[in-house]
């Protein structure tokens, strides 16, 4: 069943998206060679309670932490480990919250140092591919339209869309109906209404879109072990448009990235 939110209950929504948000971006200028997942981990969990929130996804189906921690050839649900990041990796972080009574639920893919141009390119494209997803999120539009969006931009590039992974309804549960898969066909799934919340999420990765568990039974890895990408936004319908309610702005300003497309769609 979709839950359909008030505008008042997207305005609280906004107030969690944007703890995420805040928290990504403290994380931000932390993410070094040498730092621990464990030791972000931490310092996640102890801004969002000191900002009065709870971590979202700590005791969620017994996740043991805070945050989703993905290394690399890891794509999702990485546990923080003691392991230091070194120069050249990619770190995938997906941060839930809770905060009078609703999740926000956001994801980001940082470079540790410098990355190649490769790696790169995966970043940009995923990036992009979620923007092309959210403005596909329009009143009257299908949740396939929006899988469409992201599958064609990512494919175009020749990278690999996971499919047993996908995108959420948002609310007062982390993962509400519908999901919203990364691929898909126009015109297709349900349809899209003023007062639905999503988290669109793509997970792209550089080589085959093929993934497999590990045994820890939590992170999600590639099947060629190349390395994958995730992003995600909340984002609202309101008067039959797309509005993010998260925002890489503290993200960008914590790296000294100009940004142009954080507060829209476009
Ligand atoms: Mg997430
Ligand atoms: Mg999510």
């Amino acid at each position: 069943m979709i839950v359909i939110k008030s505008l008042d209950e997207i305005e609280r929504m906004r107030r969690s998206a944007l703890m995420v948000s805040k928290t990504l971006g403290m994380l931000a200028s932390e993410i070094k060679p040498g730092v621990s997942s464990l030791q972000l981990d931490k310092l996640a969990e102890n801004f969002i309670r000191d900002n009065g929130g709870q971590p979202g996804f700590l005791g969620m189906y017994d996740f043991p932490n805070t945050l989703c921690t993905s290394v690399n050839n890891e794509v999702v649900h990485g546990i923080p480990s003691k392991k230091p990041l070194v120069e050249g990796d990619i770190i995938s972080i997906d941060c839930g919250v809770l905060f009078d009574e609703y999740y926000g639920d956001h994801a980001y893919t940082f470079a540790v140092g410098e990355i190649s141009n490769e790696i790169k390119n995966l970043l940009q494209i995923t990036k992009e591919s979620l923007y092309k997803g959210i403005l596909a999120m329009t009143a009257g539009n299908r949740v396939g339209d929006i899988g469409h969006a992201i599958q064609q931009h990512c494919e175009l590039h020749g990278y690999g869309v996971v499919r047993e992974l996908v995108g959420h309804g948002l609310g007062k549960k982390l993962h509400e109906d519908p999901q919203v898969p990364n691929y898909g066909k126009r015109n297709s799934g349900k349809l899209l209404k003023d007062g639905m919340v999503l988290a669109i999420e793509p997970m792209i990765n550089l080589g085959t879109h093929k993934v497999r568990q590990l045994n820890d039974g939590w992170s999600i890895v590639t099947q060629d072990d190349k390395v994958s990408a995730h992003f995600e936004h909340d984002v609202a319908i309101i008067n039959g448009q797309p509005e993010i309610l998260s925002t890489f702005d503290y993200i960008y300003e914590a790296l000294g990235i100009e940004n142009k497309k954080s507060k829209k769609a476009s």
